[in-house]
C-alpha cells in the first residue's frame, strides 16, 4: 500500500521540496546515502530515489514512495546499489505534479549521452521551467516526468560540449531560479549551487578519499563525515580520485541565501553560514521578547518547530518555559490511509495540551510560521478547553504574505492569511488576546546582521515575507502573477 505521507496535520505549514545527498570514494556508498537522506528526511517524505555506479555492474537504481527508513534498509534493495559513487533525493513533491506524483517523478533522474550515464538530483525550482519545457519539447525532447527538473538532463543532452561538468553548465546557465544539484557520472561526484546560493549545499569528508554532498550538515554528522564547508553560491565542484576542482560557471552575484532555512526548514542541530540553526531560533525567541512582550504566566512551544524560540523568549523575558502542548512523535507512521473522520480530528491526532499545567494560566504559544492560520485557531481552541485564561500568540517570522517559487510549497498568494489581513485583524480572526509577529529587521538581527535588513540590497531571500523576489518567477508572471510593486 502507497502510505500517506504528507501529513493531514502539517497541512498549515510550508514544506521544504526536497533534499539531497551524494557519496564518493567509499565501499557501498549508497549505504551511505541512505543515512544521509534518512537525516535529510524533514526536507521531503513523499518519496525518495538512489542511484549508484559501480565499474562491473554499471549504474543502477531504486526509487519508492515512502520514508527512507522503510525501504532503503532492506539489504535486499540496497545489494542492487552496488559501488562507491552514489546520489540520493527526497522529495514532497514538485510544482509540476502535486498531489499527483507517479514514481517516474522521483528522482534521481539519469540521461546517457555519448560520453557516459549522468545521474542527477535538484533541490531548488525552476522559475522558467514552463517555457523551457515547451521549447525542449518543440525540439523532439521526450519527458519521462512531469518534474521540472528533468529539463536539467535535456539541455545537458542539447549541449556540444565535451564532458558531463561542462554539460551541466551550458544546462544551469539556461536554468532561471533555485537550484543546489548533485549530480554523478561514472567518476565524478559534481555539486553547483545557483548564482544567488537559495537553496543549501555542504561538502564533507570522509576517510582516505570519501567525500560527501549534502543539504544540510546533519547529513554528514549521521556517516561521521567532517563538515569542510559549504559550496558557495554560484560554484561548481567535481569530485574525483579524492580531488576537489571547484570553478564558478556563473559569474559573482552575491548570495541572496533562503532565510526561512533559519526559521524552519532546516534541522535546528544542522549549521548554516557558519550558525548553529538551533541558536538563531532562539535567537529569534530573544528578539520577540524584546519586541513584543507581554504579561503572562508560561511561554509553551508549539512542537517542535517552536521549540527554540519559545526558549529564548522565556529566557529573555524571565517568563517561564513549559511543554504545555505534547507532540505525538510517532502520528505519521499510525494511519496509513486516514478515513475522513479521523482527519476530522485535525490537529488533536498530533498535539495534545498538557491540561495540569495550562489550567487558569495565561499562556504565550510560540509558534515558528501562520501561513492559512486553520492550525493556530485549532491550537487556540485547544488551550481554552483545557482551561487556559489567556492565549498570546508569538511568531518566530515575519507575516507570510507572498508565495515561495524557488523550491518550497506555498498556497496561492490569496490563501495566505497575512496576504489578505492585517496583524490585529488576524489576531481577531484567530480569537487570541494578542498575536505578534518577529519583524523584519529583528529575524535578520537574530541570524546575525546586527544592523537589520539592508532594504537597498537584502542579505538574504526573504520574498515570502517581503514580496521582493531576487529573481523574477518568468512562469508565474505569464500565468498573471503580480509581483509588488517596487517601494
Ligand atoms: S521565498 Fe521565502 S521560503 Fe522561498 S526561498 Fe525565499 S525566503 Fe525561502
Amino acid at each position: 500500500m502507497r502510505p500517506f505521507l504528507s501529513h493531514p496535520f502539517d497541512d498549515d505549514k510550508l514544506k521544504e521540496e526536497c533534499g539531497v545527498f551524494g557519496v564518493v570514494g567509499v565501499a557501498d556508498a549508497a549505504n551511505f546515502v541512505a543515512l544521509g537522506l534518512h537525516a535529510l528526511q524533514h526536507r521531503g517524505q513523499e518519496a525518495g530515489g538512489i542511484v549508484s555506479h559501480h565499474p562491473d555492474e554499471g549504474f543502477n537504481s531504486a526509487r519508492r514512495f515512502g520514508y527512507v527508513r522503510d525501504n532503503f534498509t532492506k539489504a535486499s534493495l540496497m545489494e542492487t546499489l552496488p559501488g562507491a559513487l552514489a546520489i540520493g533525493h527526497v522529495r514532497y513533491s514538485t510544482a509540476g505534479s502535486k498531489g499527483h506524483t507517479q514514481i517516474r517523478d522521483v528522482q534521481p533522474f539519469f540521461g546517457e549521452f555519448s560520453m557516459g550515464g549522468c545521474a542527477i538530483a535538484h533541490n531548488g525550482n525552476i522559475t522558467n521551467a514552463t517555457s523551457l519545457r515547451r521549447d525542449l519539447i518543440e525540439r523532439g525532447a521526450i519527458f519521462q516526468s512531469s518534474s521540472d527538473s528533468e529539463c536539467i538532463i535535456h539541455l545537458m543532452a542539447r549541449s556540444i560540449q565535451k564532458n558531463i561538468p561542462e554539460r551541466m553548465k551550458d544546462a544551469l546557465r539556461a536554468v532561471e531560479g533555485a537550484f543546489s544539484v548533485i549530480a554523478m557520472t561514472r567518476t565524478k561526484l559534481i555539486g553547483v549551487r545557483d548564482p544567488l546560493g537559495v537553496r543549501p549545499l555542504v561538502l564533507g569528508k570522509l576517510a582516505d578519499d570519501g567525500y560527501v554532498l549534502s543539504s544540510e550538515t546533519c547529513g554528514l554528522d549521521i556517516i561521521g563525515a567532517e563538515f569542510l564547508r559549504e559550496i558557495d553560491p554560484g560554484e561548481m565542484v567535481v569530485i574525483s580520485g579524492g580531488k576537489v576542482e571547484s570553478t564558478r560557471p556563473f559569474g559573482q552575484a552575491k548570495s541572496r541565501f533562503c532565510i526561512f532555512e533559519h526559521v524552519y526548514f532546516s534541522r535546528p542541530d544542522s549549521i548554516l553560514g557558519g550558525r548553529s540553526v538551533y541558536e538563531t531560533r532562539r535567537q529569534i525567541g530573544v528578539e520577540l521578547a524584546r519586541e513584543a512582550p507581554v504579561e503572562a504566566d508560561l511561554v509553551c512551544p508549539v512542537p517542535d518547530s517552536g521549540t527554540p524560540a519559545a526558549i529564548g523568549y522565556s529566557q529573555e523575558s524571565g517568563i517561564p518555559y513549559a511543554m504545555g502542548i505534547i507532540r505525538n512523535q510517532y502520528m505519521g507512521r499510525t494511519f496509513i490511509e486516514p478515513t475522513e473522520q479521523i482527519r476530522n480530528m485535525g490537529v488533536r491526532l498530533k498535539l495534545n495540551v498538557n491540561r495540569a499545567l495550562i489550567k487558569g494560566k495565561r499562556v504565550i504559544l510560540v509558534d515558528d510560521s501562520v501561513v492559512r492560520g486553520t492550525t493556530s485557531i485549532k491550537i487556540r481552541e485547544m488551550i481554552l478547553d483545557a482551561g487556559a485564561a489567556e492565549v498570546h500568540f508569538r511568531i518566530a517570522s515575519p507575516p507570510t504574505a507572498w508565495p515561495c517559487f524557488y523550491g518550497v510549497d506555498t498556497p496561492e498568494r490569496s490563501k495566505l492569511l497575512a496576504a489578505t489581513m492585517s496583524e490585529d485583524e488576524m489576531r481577531d480572526w484567530m480569537g487570541v488576546d494578542s498575536l505578534k509577529f518577529i519583524s523584519l529587521d529583528g529575524l535578520y538581527r537574530a541570524v546575525g546582521e546586527s544592523k537589520g535588513r539592508d532594504a537597498k540590497s537584502p542579505q538574504y531571500c526573504d520574498a515570502c515575507f517581503s514580496g521582493q523576489y531576487p529573481v523574477a518567477p518568468s512562469d508565474q508572471i505569464a500565468k498573471g502573477f503580480e509581483m509588488k510593486a517596487a517601494e
